[in-house]
């Protein structure tokens, strides 16, 4: 199903979604987080048309609205189509729309942009059996978390330090702004798993300070973005956070659906990294930075690893991997 989204070019809020041909009401309030006393609280009335491509913005408040500079006037109405600029009021407040199945918009700065594509989907990397062998081994070389560094990579002191390198490659990027990135995982662990990368060298949670609250924010932001855009969001959960203890070198946060339906995900480790407290939500992290100035990861933390496994669904408990993959498959 197509939908269109809304989207503040500044990520002070979550995509707002715009139903076809209903008339949905903006201006200063929650839904915006616009306090300025300019706006009204009915500043423009949208109304997106699917089938048209486009969205209709009318200007209720006194204030200027505007579109790409030029101010529709109070009770105007003008076309507003992807790729251009609301500015809500007072040439401030930017805002682009996106149609669902677009994704043009939000991926504009990429190169060469990719949509997104289930692990399980034919054209999924990490199912295509050319590239299975040596991802195996290339991860093999980083699932074993927390231990020693295998021997094939022993000494080499690199294995660590692969996302500073996929962060920069065109052909891993989904998205991109001055002050992020998003790649997918090349070992997703999921249908849909993404890493948001800030583009500042930040090494792991530990080096992140009050200071880059805005940065964490918006990396939220932007996760959210992507979970927005994702051709199964209606269907699928997704959550968003950080390994308490990451084993990859440069600050990430994880989006990644719960279905955990992925060849890539094989041991325990890797499920209870994503299914225990080991995995602390992006909110989490966003108000300890908020409120202490620092992420704190609790003692023992790195136990958690070895906690048998147990369905994040139902919490029944399952023996194996392969399983635990059988039980999901009563859940999806
Ligand atoms: P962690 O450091 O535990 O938060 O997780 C690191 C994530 O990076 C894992 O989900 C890996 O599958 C993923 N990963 C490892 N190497 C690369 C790479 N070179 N490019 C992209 N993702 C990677
Ligand atoms: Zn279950």
């Amino acid at each position: 199903m197509q939908r269109c989204w809304l989207l503040s070019k500044d990520s002070i809020h979550k995509p707002i979604q715009l139903p076809h041909l209903h008339a949905v009401v903006l201006g200063r309030g929650p839904e915006t987080t616009i306090k300025d006393k300019k706006c009204s609280r009915q500043q423009v009335e949208l109304k997106a048309d699917y089938n048209k491509g486009y969205v209709k913005v009318k200007q209720l408040g006194l204030n200027p609205t505007s579109i790409d500079s030029a101010v529709i006037g109070k009770g105007n109405e003008v076309k507003m189509k992807p790729g251009q600029q609301l500015h809500i009021v007072n040439a401030q407040y930017p805002y682009t729309v996106q149609f669902k199945q677009d994704l043009s918009g939000i991926q504009r700065e990429v190169k060469r942009p990719r949509e997104p594509l289930p692990v399980n989907n034919e054209s999924g990397q990490a199912t295509s059996s050319n590239t299975t062998k040596k991802n195996d081994r290339e991860e093999a070389a980083v699932a074993d978390r927390h231990a020693q560094v295998p021997k094939s990579t022993e000494g080499s002191g690199l294995w660590n330090q692969g996302l500073k390198v996929s962060m920069q490659d065109p052909t891993m990027q989904v998205y991109k702004d001055e002050n992020v990135v998003v790649i997918k995982d090349k070992y997703p662990k999921a249908r849909y798993h993404w890493l948001v990368l800030p583009w500042q060298s930040i090494p792991n949670l530990k080096s992140l300070c009050k200071e880059h609250c805005d940065l964490v924010r918006h990396m939220h932001n932007i996760g959210e973005q992507m979970i927005c855009q994702c051709p199964h969001s209606d269907s699928l959960r997704f959550r968003m956070g950080y390994h308490a203890i990451p084993s990859m070198s440069h600050v990430h946060l994880h989006v990644i659906s719960q279905d955990f339906d992925s060849p890539c995900l094989k041991n325990k480790k890797h499920w209870n990294s994503f299914t225990t407290d080991y995995f602390i939500e992006s909110k989490d992290v966003l108000r300890m930075l908020e409120t202490d100035g620092r992420v704190s990861v609790k003692e023992g933390t790195s136990e958690l690893l070895k906690l048998p496994l147990r369905c994040h669904m139902c919490h029944r408990e399952l023996s194996t991997i392969p399983a635990l993959k059988e039980h999901l498959k009563t859940h999806f």
